[in-house]
């Protein structure tokens, strides 16, 4: 499959072997399960397919970068300081997509953004980001309790399946008492149906 050229100036398994040659197998077989997902999500929410199985495929692209890789590019990509304070579960999309346009030339913004929002969520998320999002949560290779509930949410409605992982992560994160990157909290209450 050659993609259209102004998405990437990669065919699709000239990308993947440039992804692979970055991720050990099990992580590069997650990857291959998202972009299938987030094809067929696409394909129910008439999104452009393309584009979600470019974004499918990078998402995790820096995934298994060194913590030092991705303190050097968030300086020199004068990224917010305040990234410095977290670790892989946050750099490895909001950097990962510095990293994806410079090593793989890929400068299409919307892809970007899927790949930048794809751990925690924004308030706002293109049709595409909620397919990348929700693709990362639901590919057949999770298996968490309430996995099943977000596959019929997310293939009955987007948007309630963003919801319901935007909940269920949080709270997973409370539980385990791991710090909450403020970003995930504006997402959660941008999301919540209702104000109360
Ligand atoms: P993966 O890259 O396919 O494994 O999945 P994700 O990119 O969605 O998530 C990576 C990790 O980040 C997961 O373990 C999430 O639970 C975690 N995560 C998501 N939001 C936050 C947050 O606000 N704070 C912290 N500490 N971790 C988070
Ligand atoms: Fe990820
Ligand atoms: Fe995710
Ligand atoms: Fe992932």
């Amino acid at each position: 499959l050659i993609y259209q050229e102004k998405l990437s100036p990669y065919s699709r398994e000239e990308l993947m072997a440039r992804i692979s040659d970055k991720l050990d197998q099990p992580r590069f077989e997650h990857v291959k399960r998202v972009e299938q997902t987030a094809i067929e999500l696409a394909q129910e929410n008439n999104v452009d397919v393309e584009k979600a199985s470019v974004a499918g495929l990078v998402h995790d692209y820096a995934k298994q970068r060194s913590d030092k890789d991705f303190k050097h590019a968030i300086i020199q990509y004068d990224l917010d300081p305040d990234l410095l304070n977290w670790g892989n579960a946050i750099w490895h999309g909001v950097v990962g997509a510095e990293l994806i346009k410079m090593e793989l030339g890929i400068y299409d913004e919307d892809i970007l953004n899927a790949v930048r929002y794809h751990t925690t969520g924004n308030t706002y998320m293109t049709s595409l980001a909620q397919i990348v999002f929700m693709a990362d949560y639901i590919e057949p290779g999770r298996n968490f309790p309430g996995v099943g509930v977000a596959r019929r949410l997310t293939h009955h409605s987007l948007q309630d399946g963003v919801v319901y992982q935007i909940a269920s992560t949080l709270s997973y994160l409370v539980q385990r008492q791991a710090k909450i990157y403020p970003k995930t909290i504006e997402t959660y209450n941008a999301w919540v149906p209702s104000a109360s």
